[in-house]
């Protein structure tokens, strides 16, 4: 018996924990050009059929944190629609490629989710072409550091909140009338709407915003039996902190100041994506899910 006993990884070194290379890329930035490359579970997530023939739709399904969602809801059997910025294809390609492996269908709907017009045809083409809509995982966001508010620029105020709290309104008003009792929304907040970074200022209050978002949606939808939580990311190594989400000096301690001494991997958040998707967290609503390496939210 002992010999089939599961070997228990150790969680500090179980992904990379060595300082991370000095890189930069431009906004939004690809997975395919990282070093290392993020883990999303390519070649680890084993599903269990949690999700058969649920239809789901994730923003920034292409790289990152949305990629690992997407690879894990396939693996459990899910059909995925992904969202993503058209120079981001590359990676959405090997999305794809991974979506189909798992002998799920995949959709690919490139767009910027800063236009309301966008948001609201992302999920009625993607309603339609998957024949419904289950789940719908709003992931995107966009970050760039920025060290005196007085020098906050204005366009990217805008954008940032256009991107990372408008396009949840957008789409939410376009998903909700499509989606029956069962149906999970989950955002995708940050420790950075608890534990706010002074050179993160705009984009910490986006992330505060999608909690109040997701709790209020939570209560107007539950009625209707669609569920609306969150999950609260820790530094994770994607794109997003390497294309001006952080100063670039400082991504080699990238996530060393968490209890865990080490980063995460989008991988490490795949699991409470398909636990807030699926029926097991059925009367889980209104709630924010943290995985930060032990820096916790509240
Ligand atoms: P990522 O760069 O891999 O993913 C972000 C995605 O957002 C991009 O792939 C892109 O497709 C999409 N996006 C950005 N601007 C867009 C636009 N205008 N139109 C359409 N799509 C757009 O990085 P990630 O870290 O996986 O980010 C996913 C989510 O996780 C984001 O909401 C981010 O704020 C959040 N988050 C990340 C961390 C972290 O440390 N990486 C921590 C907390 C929260
Ligand atoms: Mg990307």
């Amino acid at each position: 018996m002992q010999n089939n006993r599961q070997k228990a990884k150790n969680v500090t070194k179980k992904y990379y924990s060595k300082p991370y290379p000095k890189q930069h890329q431009p906004y939004p930035g690809l997975d395919k050009k990282m070093t290392p490359k993020p883990d999303c579970g390519e070649t680890s997530y084993v599903g269990h059929n949690l999700l058969l023939n649920r239809r789901a739709l994730i923003t920034g399904g292409d790289s990152g944190i949305g990629r690992a969602a997407a690879i894990a809801f396939a693996r459990e059997g899910a059909d995925v629609a992904i969202s993503y910025l058209p120079v981001e294809e590359p990676d959405a390609q090997e999305v794809k490629k991974y979506i189909e492996q798992a002998g799920r269908r995949a959709i690919l709907i490139p767009g910027d989710l800063a236009d309301e017009k966008f948001c609201k045809k992302l999920v009625r083409e993607a309603a339609k072409k998957l024949g419904g809509l289950d789940i719908m995982v709003l992931n995107a966001g966009y970050q760039q550091y920025s060290i005196d508010i007085e020098k906050l620029d204005t366009a990217q105020l805008e954008r940032t909140f256009a991107i990372n709290v408008f396009s949840m309104f957008w789409m939410s008003q376009a998903a909700v009338p499509l989606m029956k009792p069962g149906a999970s929304i989950i955002t995708t907040s940050s420790i950075q709407a608890y534990k706010p970074s002074e050179d993160l200022i705009d984009y910490a209050t986006t992330k505060a915003a999608i909690v109040a978002f997701t709790r209020a949606l939570a209560k107007q939808v539950a009625k209707r039996g669609i569920r609306v939580n969150s999950v609260a990311p820790g530094p994770i190594w994607t794109a997003l902190q390497v294309c001006g989400g952080r100063k670039t000096s400082s991504i080699p301690t990238f996530g060393k100041d968490t209890p865990m001494g080490r980063a995460g991997q989008p991988a490490e958040l795949a699991g409470v994506y398909v636990l807030l998707a699926s029926d097991a967290s059925s009367y889980t609503t209104a709630e924010v899910y943290g995985v930060t390496g032990g820096n916790h939210t509240m």
